[in-house]
């Protein structure tokens, strides 16, 4: 402990374990960031990066959700515009209208600001749209960032707040005294700590089964296609049964897709790309730039796992699916779990112990 506070050591620079850094190090913790590259060099650069509550995880964690949305707003203004998010919102349908009134009905009852929208404010929402559905669900307050400039900019802030950032560094192991974790080995030597935080993405499983902790997180393979295109194709997420596709500032697309073992990535982005020249008018002059395979950690249930793990005092768990959408609420939360002492409610669901 440092003055009342403890030290802190972060395993991995990913968007998660960069928001936890930068919370601890902002409250007052002595944080080491240890990565094994560079800042976003794991997951977090193939993501789609789509800040979401449709389509989320089960009804349990809705509150978790709503939570997200205005942390990512807090951190917008905390960081004074260094971190920018396209607040343009979301347009979702599934093949069956049923269904995609379906889903505005359940997420309505949850509270989330969803609603139903027909053909022609459809057109007039994405107007590049070639077959607008009859309905949609449309989401007014969801955005998307780019997952590695936001990176970046958490690390340096954290730095800014006084974490030390650790690059070229992996740890091996994490290390235990007198049955606490107590910090991290490196190849070069240890770091101490009174807490070690896993942020270490799909990696966290075999670091944690070194101290007999069982994560029952599986690496879940997805897909993000990249393509140029002219500005002003697609205006918001745009999420149907046969694409999922957004575009930034720059005119980038981005769509994300499930991946099936051992296909051709450039098969798939030119499947994609004939999708996108027939779902769009305009984009003849859309071009594939790459198309890459990112493994997401996975959680057996799919929901966030976050907190000192039962068996293994001196570990946190910070492991989770929607890490884009979850960073800056669990980096909030889990700050004052390590730091306060104070347990977050919000946190309650996302335990380890309840896999049992
Ligand atoms: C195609 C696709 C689309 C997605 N879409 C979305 C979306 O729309 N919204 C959303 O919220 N999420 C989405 N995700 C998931 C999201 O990308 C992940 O949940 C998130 O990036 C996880 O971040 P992380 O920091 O936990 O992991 P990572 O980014 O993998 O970070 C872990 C870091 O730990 C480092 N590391 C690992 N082992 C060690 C070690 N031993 N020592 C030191 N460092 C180590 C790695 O180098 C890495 O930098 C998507 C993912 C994919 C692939």
């Amino acid at each position: 402990m440092t003055g009342g506070h403890p030290s802190v050591v972060v395993v991995g620079a990913g968007i998660v374990g960069a928001s936890l850094a930068y919370h601890l190090a902002s409250a007052g913790a002595a944080v080491k960031l240890v990565e094994r590259s560079r800042p976003a060099s794991g997951v977090t650069a193939r993501s789609f990066a789509w800040i979401n509550v449709i389509y989320g995880d089960a009804p349990t964690l809705v509150g978790l959700r709503n939570l997200a949305l205005a942390d990512h707003h807090r951190l917008e203004r905390e960081l004074k515009g260094a971190l920018a998010v396209d607040w343009n919102g979301s347009l979702s349908w599934s093949e069956d209208p049923a269904d995609s009134e379906r889903l505005v009905a359940a997420h309505a009852g949850w509270g989330h600001a969803v609603r139903l929208v027909e053909r022609d404010e459809i057109g007039r929402l994405e107007p590049r749209l070639a077959a607008p559905p009859p309905v949609a669900a449309f989401a007014p307050g969801e955005g998307a960032l780019d997952p590695v400039a936001a990176t970046t900019t958490l690390v340096r802030a954290a730095v800014e707040a006084g974490a030390r950032l650790v690059g070229d560094s992996e740890v091996r192991a994490l290390a235990s005294t007198d049955g606490r974790v107590s910090g991290v080995v490196l190849e070069g030597g240890a770091i101490e700590a009174d807490v070690v935080v896993l942020a270490a993405g799909t990696d966290s499983v075999a670091l944690c089964a070194g101290v007999g902790v069982a994560l029952p997180v599986a690496s879940s393979p997805a897909t993000l296609s990249r393509f140029s295109g002219p500005a002003g194709l697609v205006g918001r997420v745009v999420s149907g049964p046969e694409l999922e596709i957004r575009q930034d500032a720059a005119g980038r697309l981005f769509v994300a897709d499930y991946h099936v073992e051992g296909e051709s990535l450039d098969e798939r982005a030119a499947a994609t790309l004939a999708l996108i020249r027939r779902q769009f008018r305009g984009a003849g002059a859309v071009e594939a730039i790459d198309a890459r395979v990112g493994w997401r950690p996975m959680p057996a249930d799919g929901a966030p796992i976050v907190g000192f793990a039962p068996d293994a005092p001196g570990l946190y768990l910070a492991v989770m699916h929607s890490g884009v959408v979850m960073a800056p609420v669990v980096g909030r939360l889990a700050t004052e779990e390590i730091v306060d002492g104070r347990e977050a409610e919000a946190l309650a669901l996302c335990r380890l112990s309840r896999f049992g």
